[in-house]
């Protein structure tokens, strides 16, 4: 699982999208958030592979249709669901 954070400039909310990435392309889901006014929703978030970009960033959109742009790099991986990338702990 892939998780990047931004601030979206549409609804000024934050914004955290947390995906992983398949043969198919990306699948995840999208949250934001803003306590302050009530809000905290979400969308499933899904891009085919077609649409990635050669980094493996994406475009997608907030839930207020404003679009973000996620970079290929995320800001922090969990290991939990992908079973691949294994620790190699030292000896
Ligand atoms: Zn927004």
């Amino acid at each position: 699982m892939k998780y990047n954070w931004f601030e979206c400039p549409g609804c000024r909310c934050q914004v955290a999208v947390n995906y992983s990435e398949s043969a198919q392309g990306i699948s995840g889901s999208l949250r934001r958030w803003a306590p302050e006014r009530g809000i905290n929703d979400g969308r499933a978030l899904s891009v085919p592979r077609a649409e990635l970009a050669a980094g493996g960033g994406f475009m997608t959109a907030c839930v207020c249709g404003q679009s973000l742009s996620v970079p290929g790099k995320a800001d922090a991986v969990s290991a939990d669901r992908e079973g691949d990338l294994r620790v190699t702990l030292g000896e």
